[in-house]
């Protein structure tokens, strides 16, 4: 088992256990699949930034070499395009699985790709985990209750999913992935990890990846209407991508196997949302970004007063089967891994518009300022 000698000079390194005089701690070797994608780009910062050495996994069908390339001259960090469809064979400690499209509009593009990248992808790296003794994590979905009969969502729930829908090769895909690790958990003794991501943004988000926040983001910054779907009273809950990383690797390291919900409990609908937006924008044209803490006082400020009555909403259709409402019970993440997300969406989002903006325009001059 390469994984145990590691893990217990890890573990007293980062317990303030002394380490003997002259040695250095060595990282652990941690593969990240789906690591040049938004959340998964995220996560490598962190692990780097620990000491450990990471392998990014990716085909990059929604990841971009961007993401990561600021680690390229780092001898810690290494790119392996690979798609996890095909075996792969490695000697790592760890293994965070997150390869899979996980907007709607990505994955649904190609359904079948979906649901083998979900299933045999997750086969592989299951494999992988057994024949090397790495621990495994899944990034599973709030997607796996589908549209839930129960409020919030607690993950003794079971689900309410459509096998024949179009959103099926998704969470049907993420439920088998699911049933796979832990089948290999109690058959192989593969130790296994299984997170329930909640929707989740932040910067590096694809532009165009059509999930509610980068659409009304790129928006409401081109000064075109913000498109709500259906009547906009379906709610979801929105997590800053930071707090998130900290679930997945107080997961990672702690001692249980899951499921466990990862997600903000701030309960939102997306005419909510719409105008939240409505104001952040309002507050960006009058500030800038001059400073984000004044930044943070005049939101507050033009918050409770008015409305950019130039940002416009439109509605269009809803898309199928699309779930009326989604929140997370976040007892268990409390409870166990002492994990509760710290950023709301207003101090969230501000950081997630800078980031577009500079990506949309090219701009940086109003930073400078
Ligand atoms: P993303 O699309 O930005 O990242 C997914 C990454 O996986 C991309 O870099 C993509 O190129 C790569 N990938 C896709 N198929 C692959 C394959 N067959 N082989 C190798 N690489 C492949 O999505 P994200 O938001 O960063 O999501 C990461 C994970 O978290 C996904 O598994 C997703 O299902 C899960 N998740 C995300 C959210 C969310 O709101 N962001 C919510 C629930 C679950
Ligand atoms: N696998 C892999 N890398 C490894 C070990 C296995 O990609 O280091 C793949 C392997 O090709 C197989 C899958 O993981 O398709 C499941 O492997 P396992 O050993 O559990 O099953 P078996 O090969 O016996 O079907
Ligand atoms: N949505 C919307 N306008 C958009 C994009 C999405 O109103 O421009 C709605 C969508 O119908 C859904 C919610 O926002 O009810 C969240 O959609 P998203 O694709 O972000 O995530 P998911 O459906 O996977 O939770």
């Amino acid at each position: 088992k390469y994984y145990e000698p590691l893990r217990a000079e890890f573990q007293s390194a980062n317990s303030g256990g002394k380490i003997p005089l002259g040695l250095k701690r060595k990282g652990l070797r941690i593969v990240v699949t789906g690591g040049a994608g938004f959340v998964g780009s995220h996560l490598v910062d962190r692990l780097i930034a620990r000491g450990d050495n990471v392998i990014v996994v990716d085909n990059f069908f929604t990841g971009r070499k961007e993401n990561v390339m600021h680690h390229f001259k780092n001898p810690s960090f290494e790119l392996i395009r690979h798609d996890v469809v095909e075996p792969l064979l490695l000697e790592v400690d760890q293994i965070y699985h997150l390869a899979c499209p996980a907007s709607p509009v990505h994955y649904k593009h190609n359904p079948v790709k979906t649901i083998k990248t979900n299933v045999v992808g997750t086969l592989n790296m299951l494999g992988l985990a057994k024949r090397v003794g790495a621990r495994f994590l899944l990034t599973s979905t709030s997607e796996v209750y589908g549209d839930p009969l129960q409020h919030p969502q607690v993950e003794t729930y079971w689900g309410n999913v459509n096998p024949i829908g179009v959103r099926s090769c998704y969470d049907e895909g993420k439920r088998t992935a699911e049933t796979l690790a832990m089948d290999y958990h109690r058959g192989a003794g593969v130790e296994v990890r299984i997170a329930r991501i909640f929707n989740t943004y932040g910067p590096r988000m694809c532009i165009d990846d059509g999930r509610v926040v980068s659409n009304f983001v790129a928006q409401a910054l081109r000064k075109e209407p913000m498109t709500v779907y259906g009547d906009g009273k379906q709610t979801r809950s929105f997590q800053f991508v930071s707090d998130l990383v900290e679930g997945l690797m107080r997961l990672m390291e702690g001692e249980h196997v899951g499921p466990f919900n990862l997600g903000n409990p701030g309960e939102f609908t997306m005419l909510e949302l719409a105008q939240v937006m409505q104001q952040l924008v309002l507050v960006i044209s009058k500030v800038g970004f001059s400073s984000l803490f004044s930044f943070f006082i005049a939101l507050d400020l033009v918050v409770q007063e008015t409305i950019d009555p130039n940002a416009r909403i439109e509605f269009r259709p809803n898309t199928e089967d699309d779930p009326h409402k989604r929140k997370p019970d976040i007892t268990k993440a409390k409870d166990l891994l002492g994990w509760e997300p710290k950023i709301p969406l207003r101090e969230g989002l501000p950081m997630m518009v800078s980031d577009f903006r500079q990506r949309i325009f090219g701009d940086h001059k109003e930073e400078d300022t």
